[in-house]
């Protein structure tokens, strides 16, 4: 049996996970399984606020894990997150800093994974239909007029010294 911990623990090491999810506070030891997330203590109790089924947090290092939780960690991380989390973030929106208050950090989480308002889109998947492309008759083709735009007349008034 294989020990998930030790597993979550090596994503711990990549360079991609070496900074809080929320705040890049260095050697985050907590983790959000359910949006795949590593977080900093801090961080951590805010999601602990949010909770289920926003977010789930386990310690990286006193829970126990399973193999669902470390799946869940292997195919997301802080990076990924942040592109699919982040996706349209507009620039005027501030990461909550490290003095930032708890009120601050929650209102982050709550729009980032509750409200998903700056999440990336899921790609539409396009089928391709094997049948041809339909042919164009370039002759057929219609040019719609365009009418001119009249001109607005502006009426003077007598009163109106030119
Ligand atoms: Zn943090």
């Amino acid at each position: 049996m294989s020990n998930y911990k030790d597993e979550v623990n090596k994503l711990l090491r990549l360079e991609s996970n070496k900074g809080c999810a929320e705040c890049d506070q260095r050697a985050p030891l907590w983790a959000s399984v359910t949006l795949g997330v590593f977080l900093c203590t801090r961080c951590a109790s805010v999601h602990r606020h949010v909770s289920k089924p926003v977010t789930f947090v386990r310690s990286c290092t006193l829970d126990e894990w399973n193999e669902e939780q470390l799946r869940k960690m292997q195919s997301m991380g802080n990076v990924k997150s942040r592109e699919l989390y982040e996706a349209k973030m507009p620039r005027n929106v501030v990461r909550p800093g490290r003095d930032a208050t708890f009120q601050q950090v929650e209102t982050f989480v709550r729009q980032k994974y509750e409200h998903k308002l700056w999440m990336k889109k899921e790609e539409p998947k396009i089928q391709y239909k094997t049948q041809p492309a339909p042919k164009t008759n370039l002759l057929s083709f219609e040019v719609e007029q365009v009418a001119p735009t009249p001109k607005p007349v502006i009426q003077k008034s007598k009163n109106d010294v030119a």
